[in-house]
């Protein structure tokens, strides 16, 4: 008899392993407390795949030999710990889906940057002609891709929540970009619990394995200093750090846009400098030595990795240049969900800025951001329902702040305000769950209004 599969969540995880596993022969059940998107009910029709949603039918899902879930819902649902009292293995799509692939994969996580790496290397992978498929938080859930085919190789973005699910998975190319505080409300507001998390990554790793890893993070060199890790280690930074194996840089002060980039493998240089790249910005350069040292180690050309750099176009929502309008510019930066990535947009952009910020708060602690703002923001508009946390703290330091509360309004303002040669910067930390369905719903209207402008 066919084993029984239960799987929670009907999304891009849940519909994808419900593919794979119907295709591996499984008995499957798939359940959603919530509604199932139309996209995915009409795969699951169309596939024949058995399911119910508004509701979890407890003695259906208790039932299986094992549950595959989707990383939105937390170990502490009282299903879960049901299911594991009962003795039920309960295991994430991406361990799943990691039993029916012989590819390497290069799997890359962090706090920030995941989604513009995974696509960055993705491109320099498949310019250079390689059977490879892109997926994992990005596009495709492992598992969908899976039910189609399996790759040579797989670039995957992987989040913390995907990670917790994950026992035998190994990624035979780690990334771990960075760690700064972000979805604490899942992890007991406990930050050390997030950071062990991102750290599963190497989990399963051995000696003919690599682990890329930024050395500028202090939480990740401090977790290094009490983990063993088995695996090569490539590390890269923004300072001038000589490395064997890894990437650094080498700043030219009497022109900043001829510094280099250095990757290093086995003492075998190649370099790049900021002018040459396509993706701007010190965060930029991060990911693109990450990218740049997975593809070196995937024996690509330097040359085909120098063109794919130069020539990748960005991602929406991602520090998106939308327009000039008199003068002003207007960059879209709607996925900065939290205060680190928003660091960066402040860093990067040019001054003076009205910043478009706000909306729901994942425990945020703008105090890193008070310098910036000093420095930099001569104007905030506030587009969030509650706004207290922003105009508490930064009212000392910035006299100019406005409360809206629908995009054409907060675009408008900042119109009004604009001086030629501002730049209007949505970067809004914070989620978007409050005025918005998404960020992508919220970056479409900031560029829709601007446009309208
Ligand atoms: P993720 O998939 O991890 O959310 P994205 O590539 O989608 O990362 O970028 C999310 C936000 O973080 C954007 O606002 C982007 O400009 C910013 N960002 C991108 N790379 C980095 C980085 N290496 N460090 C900090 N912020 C970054």
């Amino acid at each position: 008899m066919a084993k029984k599969t239960a799987i929670l969540g009907g999304g891009e995880s849940g519909t994808g392993a419900a593919l794979l596993a119907k295709k591996k022969g499984f008995d499957v059940f798939l359940s959603d407390r919530g509604k199932i998107n139309t996209k995915y009910k009409k795969v699951l029709l169309q596939s024949d795949i058995t399911f119910e949603e508004g509701k979890h039918t407890e003695d259906l899902i208790l039932d299986a030999d094992f549950i595959i879930k989707s990383p939105g819902i937390p170990d502490s649902a009282s299903l879960i710990q049901k299911a594991q009292d009962a003795g039920i293995p309960v295991i994430s799509e991406i361990e799943f889906a990691s039993r029916y692939t012989k590819s390497k994969k290069i799997c890359i996580t962090g706090s920030n940057g995941k989604t513009t790496t995974t696509l960055l290397t993705y491109h320099i992978l498949k310019n250079a002609g390689l059977d490879v498929g892109l997926g994992g938080n990005v596009g495709k859930s492992m598992a969908w891709l899976l039910s189609e085919r399996d790759y040579d190789f797989l670039v995957l973005e992987i989040s913390s929540f995907q990670l917790d699910g994950m026992f035998d998975f190994k990624a035979e190319i780690a990334v771990l970009m960075n760690i700064t505080p972000d979805h604490l409300d899942r992890y007991d507001n406990d930050f050390e619990k997030y950071a062990d998390s991102k750290f599963r990554i190497i989990r399963n790793q051995t000696a003919q394995d690599a682990f890329i890893f930024c050395h500028d993070d202090a939480v990740i060199l401090r977790k290094l200093k009490n983990l063993t890790v088995v695996s090569h280690k490539y590390p890269f930074s923004l300072e001038n750090m000589d490395y064997k194996n890894g990437a650094f840089f080498k700043i030219d002060n009497s022109n900043y846009k001829q510094s280099k980039l250095i990757i290093n493998i086995n003492n075998e240089k190649m370099v790049m400098t900021l002018q040459e790249m396509a993706l701007n910005g010190r965060h930029n350069a991060y990911n693109s030595m990450a990218a740049a040292i997975a593809s070196r180690l995937l024996d690509i050309r330097k040359e085909n990795i120098k063109l794919s750099m130069s020539d990748f176009q960005g991602v929406e929502h991602r520090l998106e240049y939308v327009a000039s309008v008199r003068g002003i510019d207007f960059i879209n930066d709607s996925k900065a969900t939290n205060i680190n990535s928003t660091w960066y947009a402040l860093e990067n952009a040019n001054h003076p800025i009205i910043w478009i910020c706000g909306g729901q708060d994942k425990g945020n602690d703008y105090a890193s951001l008070l310098q910036l703002v000093t420095e930099k923001v001569k104007a905030i508009v506030c587009l969030g329902i509650d706004n207290t946390k922003i105009i508490e703290t930064f009212s000392p330091v910035c006299n100019s702040i406005f409360e809206t509360q629908s995009m054409a309004d907060a675009v408008k303002i900042a119109y009004k305000l604009g001086q030629k040669g501002d730049t209007t910067l949505l970067s809004p930390a914070c989620a978007s769950f409050d005025l918005f369905d998404n960020y992508e719903d919220r970056g479409n209207q900031f560029k829709k209004a601007v446009i309208n402008l």
